[in-house]
């Protein structure tokens, strides 16, 4: 095998070049919105949510982004789905998950639910507040079509109370596509993965396909095609590799 760039030198060094690739589309990002006078730049700056701490490590600004808070809404900032989603093999500064969902309850007039939910890490996850928030009268006579496109894969507690809902929930068909594998190297989220695919659950690594569909579904694209990053195939091979190995 090849190396995958997990010597701690390569590490460093990837980490250093997202640091850099980041802070300068933030300033890209802050100057283009301000031209357009549609954003302050302050609110592009906490879209972003980060901070750089003295030993060079990102940190969420806890005065300008306070914890416990979900947010839901139609479409995604352009620049916000970019840096979120953007499936980078460390996830430096993305300190939490982003959560497109589409439901289809088959034969009913609510036609198909689609919408985005984000959270903080220190809050409540968007994984569990979208059987709260958005599928919150099951009705056991209909057949629950939905699909999570997510900016990083569930965490241990998350995959564990999604495997218990679709056990529950036999009708409830989940296929997650995650942009990042969160945490894999730990025995607790390998384990939370298996789970979820036993109890039915279709876990996928998001294609570079799939980023231009969430991109066009789920994102304030003003009718732009998404330019994908270079290493966009790339890192899915990667993570696609990562993720057949947890669950095989
Ligand atoms: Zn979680």
């Amino acid at each position: 095998m090849a190396d995958k760039g997990n010597s701690p030198m390569r590490r460093k060094e990837r980490k250093e070049k997202e640091f850099t690739e980041m802070t300068e589309e933030m300033k890209k990002e802050g100057q283009r919105t301000v031209d357009n006078g549609e954003l302050s730049s302050g609110e592009a700056v906490n879209n972003g949510a980060v901070a750089i701490s003295q030993n060079g490590d990102f940190q969420v600004e806890p005065t300008e982004l306070p914890p416990f808070e979900i947010i839901t809404g139609d479409r995604i900032d352009p620049f916000v789905f970019k840096f979120q989603f953007k499936n980078v093999e460390y996830s430096s500064g993305r300190n939490k998950t982003f959560l497109c969902y589409l439901v289809d309850k088959g034969n009913t007039a609510d036609g198909l639910l689609r919408g985005y939910l984000e959270d903080e890490h220190t809050g409540s996850h968007a994984e569990e507040v979208f059987f709260i928030q958005c599928l919150p009268h099951y009705d056991p006579t209909l057949k629950y079509t939905v699909t999570w496109y997510v900016s990083s894969s569930p965490c241990s507690a998350c995959a564990a109370k999604i495997a218990e809902v679709l056990k529950a929930r036999k009708n409830v068909k989940l296929s997650i596509f995650a942009a990042r594998l969160f945490e894999w190297e730990e025995v607790e989220i390998q384990a939370g993965l298996k789970a979820l695919h036993a109890a039915g659950c279709k876990l996928r690594v998001m294609k570079p396909l799939d980023f231009s569909y969430t991109w066009d579904t789920f994102v304030e694209n003003e009718e732009q095609p998404l330019n994908l990053w270079e290493d966009c195939k790339e890192n899915y091979e990667y993570y696609h590799e990562k993720l057949s190995d947890i669950l095989q």
